[in-house]
């Protein structure tokens, strides 16, 4: 083309003398010959070069009519197995080993309903488009996407929740302490309870989202945030759910009690549990909510929307995640100081506890404020809930990296009577409330009997939530009432190591 472009410039010759026309015509033929070669010989590279791509398509085209057991496959454990001894160089020179790996992983970000980030993933791949396994990769996502609508009934998301798990119900709930027996066989839930709760509500078609999925603050023309609905893009038949888990704490109380000790960061970079035996060893393993799931979700990652995880309510007054990081472990002043205790090194515990809450939140794990002091935010006078909000905003959200969002609020509790009509139902609530707001919390979450349980205000969004505990359980197994068969069925769930009747406290 450039070479056209340039012979538009090329007029002179009508201006000259008349003693040189017949050398001008000779010259003018020669050049027109030399064009017409150039044409042919370009034309014939021209040639040469489609014959060579119709080559290589028609040998490559030949390797996708291979038998069906060849055919990419559709999970990606399958791909994961191809391994990189299937490896070798593609035409566009990307090493199979790696497009095998970008193509597993975005296997689980579709199997996540995250069909966009799944075939961008595989758009990244140099020469994504000669790699057959690639493009039916995208088929099969652009496919799967289609059959993705979004949820009608957001305001009908159920929340559940649970507190740390008891490992054996043998142990637990057989303490000598019956005012602990009664209370955690209450409130608490066991191990083997919430792998069948979890499995059956996967079989059911329940799929964890982040709250942030449900609402979140928009910014408005005229500067403001304001909250608003999000949009939840799930196949027919699957139902969103929120998962919160509370006193994610491993208190003091609780030491010796069948629970697990803390969390830690994994050789793989995974979260796992640590108990800390009697004889001075440790035992580790998935023996809490947090492991557990990432379990389930590793076998299942369609159990989980985009990467979603629960929302870990944590107070302050012992420290978070199994980690003594309160101020009066490293202060004898303190008067709640424990000589017991005396040998931690808090900063030691707080420099692990934040490694833990980094890792978790990469994970998908959210953070939430359960108050410092384990203190109902509705009974308190205004003075009281700002002494404790400001504790737990300095102690404890720095732990998590800052900005949480979230309130949970112990004892199921809320900010006052009659405040399930909305935070400015009366004076008193609302100055609490614009004082949490001004802390930065938009997400408030009390809790509530009824299968579903939200609110939406310009300011905030509230969502009630259900204890899938002991007390629950048992009102379902005696008869008394079932609140929980639209998630699974009681009586398959049920510890059988339970003292009974669950007394309700
Ligand atoms: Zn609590």
């Amino acid at each position: 083309m450039d070479r056209y472009g340039n012979r538009g410039g090329y007029s002179g010759g009508g201006y000259r003398g008349s003693a040189s026309r017949a050398r001008e015509l000779r010259r003018r033929k020669r050049r027109r010959r030399a064009i017409r070669n150039r044409i042919i010989f370009g034309c014939v590279v021209l040639l040469l070069i489609v014959g060579i791509v119709f080559l290589i398509r028609w040998l490559v085209g030949d390797s996708e009519d291979a038998p069906e057991g060849s055919a990419p496959a559709s999970g990606a454990a399958e791909n994961t197995q191809a391994g990189p001894e299937a490896g070798g160089e593609t035409a566009a020179g990307t090493e199979a080993a790696d497009w095998q790996a970008v193509l597993a992983e975005a296997d689980i970000h579709c199997q996540q309903y995250n069909y966009d980030v799944a075939i961008q993933m595989i758009q990244g791949v140099e020469g994504y488009e000669d790699i057959p396994e690639l493009t039916a990769a995208i088929t099969r996502y652009e496919e799967e996407k289609s059959k993705a609508v979004p949820y009608e009934n957001m305001s009908e998301i159920t929340h559940v929740f649970y507190h740390t798990l008891v490992i054996d119900g043998n142990v637990t709930f057989h303490l000598d302490d019956p005012a602990k027996v009664k209370d955690y066989n209450q409130v608490m839930t066991t191990i083997d309870e919430f792998n069948k709760i979890t499995q059956e509500m996967y079989d059911r078609g329940y799929v964890l989202v982040d709250i942030h999925d449900i609402a979140h603050l928009e910014t408005q023309p005229d500067g403001t945030e304001k909250m608003v609905w999000g949009t939840i893009y799930l196949p027919e038949g699957k139902t969103p759910f929120v998962l919160s888990q509370d006193d994610v704490s491993y208190y003091e109380y609780m030491e010796g009690d069948g629970f697990a000790s803390r969390l830690v960061i994994d050789e793989d970079g995974g979260i796992t549990n640590e108990i800390d035996q009697e004889d001075g060893t440790v035992i580790r393993g998935s023996y809490d909510m947090v492991p557990l799931l990432e379990d389930f979700i590793e076998a299942h990652p369609d159990f989980s929307y985009r990467g979603a995880r629960g929302i870990i309510a944590l107070t302050g007054y012992n420290g978070i995640l199994g980690y003594r990081t309160a101020p009066k472990y490293g202060d004898p002043t303190d008067s709640s100081y424990l000589e017991e205790y005396a040998s931690i090194d808090v900063e030691y515990e707080r420099e692990q506890a934040t490694k833990v809450a980094a890792r978790m939140q990469e994970l998908g794990w959210r953070f939430a404020s359960h108050s410092w002091g384990h203190r109902d935010y509705g009974a308190l006078s205004f003075e009281e809930m700002k002494t404790d909000a400001q504790k737990w905003e300095d102690q404890v959200e720095p732990l998590l990296g800052g900005n949480i969002d979230t309130i949970i609020f112990p004892f199921g509790a809320d900010l006052g009577t009659g405040s399930w009509r909305g935070y400015d139902h009366s004076e008193s609530i609302q100055e609490k409330y614009q004082y949490l707001d001004s802390l930065g919390f938009d997400y408030y979450c009390p809790v509530d009997g009824a299968q579903y349980w939200e609110q939406m205000k310009d300011g905030y969004f509230r969502q009630g939530r259900r204890n899938l505990d002991g007390i629950r359980m048992w009102w379902a197994v005696s008869g008394e009432k079932d609140t929980l068969s639209d998630l699974f069925d009681a009586s398959e769930v049920f510890d059988p190591s339970r003292p009974t009747p669950v007394e309700d406290l």
